[in-house]
């Protein structure tokens, strides 16, 4: 049976912070739609209405900002994608951005969408916890910033209330000389991961690691924040064996699920394979090799 459900086009957050408070958890947001209306097509999302945020003015673009990358929450994935702005000041997010789905999927999809959505294997959010972001939240009791760590719950799941809209998201900026790296295990090109590790890593002038960063999708809930590879590379040059160590040592204890896409197993083992792929070129791309 169709489902019935109003639809309001709102031009301020207020508006649409006041139809959140209204409608709770019966209210869903619209922002670029890629996610909602296939949920909405198939039933599996029954709002009593769309809150439709595309007039909303002032949440779309991507600035420097107070030394951050500021998204706006409707910045489009293929505005992101040719932005110079983002490009310098966060080189991993411009490489993960054009393996977003296709141009059509691009075109539409907000990054604001794709943090509330939380795929545990989208491009986006994984970036965003490999880089340490957060996220500006603003709802009935104000503005608040939570870190991408903190925001991701579980499967589909994040910590934003019923009341509460994503405002914008913000990047650290990346140090010159970083090395970056986004490496994906997928069937076909544009296909949502399997298995997807970010990595970031930092040289100093003498090829020891200053700081590495890595996060890891498709073996949990959420992408996972490694912080062992830090420990392990941190003064140290990487050689390829350290690479290795610090790849394994990532995957030490997860726990991915069997699903239609690949065993437990194989996720596992592919994990090791992509963290370490990401950290080698974050490495080779930071001492200019
Ligand atoms: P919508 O679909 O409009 O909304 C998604 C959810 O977020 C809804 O629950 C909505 O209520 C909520 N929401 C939206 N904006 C806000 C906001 N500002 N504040 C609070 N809640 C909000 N994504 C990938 O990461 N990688 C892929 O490879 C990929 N492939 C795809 C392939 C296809 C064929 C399709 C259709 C989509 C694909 N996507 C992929 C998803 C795409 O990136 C979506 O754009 C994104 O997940 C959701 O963004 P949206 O703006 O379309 O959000």
């Amino acid at each position: 049976m169709a489902t019935v459900f109003d639809y309001r086009a709102v031009s301020s957050v207020p508006e649409a912070i006041s139809l959140l408070v209204q409608y709770g958890d019966d209210a869903k947001v619209l922002a670029g739609g890629q996610s909602l209306v296939p949920l909405l097509n198939l039933g599996l999302a029954q709002p009593a209405i769309l809150i439709d945020i595309n007039g909303v003015e002032g949440l779309s673009g991507v600035e420097r900002r107070d030394g951050e990358l500021v998204v706006g929450a409707l910045t489009r994935h293929a505005l992101a994608e040719h932005s110079m702005v983002l490009h310098e000041a966060a080189p991993l997010l411009a490489e993960a951005y054009p393996l977003i789905g296709d141009r059509q999927v691009r075109a539409r999809g907000t990054i604001g969408g794709s943090m509330a959505h939380a795929d545990p294997v989208a491009e986006l959010p994984t970036v965003a916890v490999c880089m340490g972001a957060s996220l500006r939240v603003e709802g009935k009791n104000g503005a608040r910033d939570v870190s991408a760590t903190d925001f991701f719950v579980t499967y589909l799941t994040s910590s934003l209330g019923a009341d509460e809209l994503v405002t914008e998201v913000r990047f650290p900026v990346t140090a010159p000389g970083t090395g970056v790296s986004f490496q994906e295990l997928v069937r076909r090109k544009g296909d949502f991961a399997i298995v997807a590790a970010a990595a970031t890593v930092e040289l100093d002038a003498g090829g020891a690691c200053r700081n590495a960063q890595l996060a890891l999708a498709g073996v949990a809930g959420t992408p996972l924040r490694c912080e062992a590879v830090n420990d392990v590379l941190r003064g140290n040059v990487p050689s390829p064996a350290l690479l290795r160590e610090a790849a394994e040592l990532a995957c030490e204890g997860i726990e991915p699920e069997s699903d239609v896409l690949a065993s437990a197993g194989y996720r596992r083992a592919m994990a090791v394979v992509y963290v370490r792929r990401a950290l080698e070129a974050a490495t080779e791309r930071a001492a200019g090799t």
